[in-house]
C-alpha cells in the first residue's frame, strides 16, 4: 500500500480545475467548464456547415470544397467546434501543455455531438502515435478523448490501429503533400473487430481531413462497414483565394 500523502488527497479530492474557466482562467462555481462571458464566444460547430465532413461553409453544402473528392473513405463527419479561439488555444494546452483534463472536457462536447447526429457506433476507434512519439508526448491526446468518450457513450474502444511510420509534421503541407507523407502509415492490428462494424475514428482536429482519409481508407480495406469522423474543432472550408494564396506561398519557398 502506498503511504497516504495529505498533498495527494488535497488533489485528488479538493483541487477541482473546473473552479476555474478553461479559457480565462476567471473563478467559477458550478459545474461548468467555462465562464459566462466565455460561454458566449465558444465557436460551437452549428449554422452553415458541410452536411458531409461537418466544416464551417458560407451556404450549407452537401461536399464542401475541403471534403469533395477527398475524404471518401468517411462516410460522415462532424466536430463540436470550428477551430477558432479560445478553442484552437485549449486545444493546444491539451496536446502539447499537459493540460490532460480538457481532454474530459472535450469528450462530453463530442458526447454531445455523438446523440445529436444520432451516430450509432459498434466501435470507437482513434487516431494511433508511434511508440516513439507517444513516450516523448508521454499522452496519446486522442486515445484519452476515446477513453472517456467511451465512458459516456456505452460504446467500446477498439485499440486496432497503429502508426507504423513517423510523418515529418504536418503543419506545413498541403493537402496533397499530406496525403502523400502520411500513405502507408496506419495499419489495422485487429481486422476481426472491425469488420462489418460501424466504427467511430476519433481525432482532434479535422484540417485538411488527410488523416481522417487515410486511417478510413485502411478501415474500409480491412472490412469496416462504415466510417464517421468525430473531432473537437475543424478548420473551416478552404477558399478559393487561400489555395491561391498557399500556392504563391509554396511557389516563393
Ligand atoms: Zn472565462
Ligand atoms: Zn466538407
Amino acid at each position: 500500500m502506498k503511504p497516504f500523502s495529505f498533498r495527494a488527497f488535497i488533489r485528488k479530492y479538493f483541487f477541482n480545475p473546473h473552479w476555474r474557466c478553461a479559457a480565462c482562467g476567471r473563478e467559477i462555481f458550478g459545474d461548468e467548464y467555462f465562464c459566462a462571458d466565455c460561454e458566449k464566444t465558444l465557436p460551437v460547430a452549428d449554422g452553415n456547415i458541410c452536411a458531409h465532413c461537418g466544416r464551417k461553409t458560407d451556404v450549407p453544402e452537401d461536399y464542401c470544397r475541403s471534403c469533395k473528392n477527398r475524404l471518401t473513405a468517411i462516410d460522415k463527419g462532424r466536430s463540436a467546434f470550428f477551430y477558432e479561439k479560445p478553442v484552437s488555444d485549449l486545444i493546444m494546452k491539451s496536446k502539447y501543455g499537459g493540460s490532460i483534463y480538457l481532454l474530459d472536457m472535450f469528450a462530453e462536447y463530442l458526447a454531445a455531438v455523438y446523440f445529436k447526429n444520432y451516430f450509432s457506433a459498434d466501435l470507437i476507434c482513434y487516431v494511433p502515435m508511434t511508440e516513439k512519439a507517444e513516450r516523448k508526448r508521454r499522452y496519446n491526446h486522442s486515445k484519452l478523448i476515446a477513453l472517456k468518450l467511451s465512458e459516456l457513450t456505452g460504446v467500446k474502444v477498439g485499440h486496432c490501429l497503429s502508426k507504423i511510420k513517423d510523418t515529418e509534421r504536418q503543419a506545413k503541407l498541403t493537402g496533397r503533400e499530406r496525403a502523400v507523407n502520411l500513405a502507408g502509415s496506419f495499419r489495422v492490428t485487429d481486422k476481426a473487430a472491425v469488420r462489418g462494424k460501424a466504427v467511430l475514428l476519433v481525432d482532434d482536429v479535422t484540417t485538411t481531413g488527410a488523416t481522417a482519409q487515410e486511417i478510413g481508407s485502411v478501415l474500409k480495406t480491412a472490412g469496416a462497414k462504415t466510417v464517421y469522423l468525430i473531432t473537437v474543432a475543424s478548420v473551416p472550408e478552404v477558399h478559393k483565394t487561400q489555395e491561391k494564396k498557399d500556392q504563391a506561398r509554396k511557389n516563393r519557398e
